[in-house]
């Protein structure tokens, strides 16, 4: 998933200049995402942001992420316990 951080983007276009398939500015003049077609992303697009702003984001990964944060944490508990 693409995504732009609203609160980092200042709105300087370098995104919707290279790529008008994926970005275009929203009525307060910052990006906004358009499309989520990976087909013809290019990651250079990420790499054009000055503040970072642009990200690729993977929901099953962030899931997954945290199902194995809460794992960690109930064995470090379950060892304190046990300790
Ligand atoms: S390149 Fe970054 S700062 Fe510039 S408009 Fe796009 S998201 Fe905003």
């Amino acid at each position: 998933m693409i995504k732009v951080d609203e609160s980092k983007c200042i709105g300087c276009g370098a995104c919707v200049a290279i790529d008008s398939e994926h970005f275009d500015f929203d009525e307060n003049g910052l990006s906004k995402v358009i499309s989520q077609d990976m087909t013809n992303f290019s990651a250079d697009v990420i790499d054009s942001c000055p503040v970072g702003a642009i990200s690729i984001e993977n929901a099953e990964e962030n899931i997954e992420t945290q199902a194995e944060e809460i794992t960690t944490e109930q064995i470090e508990e379950s060892e304190q316990i046990a300790a």
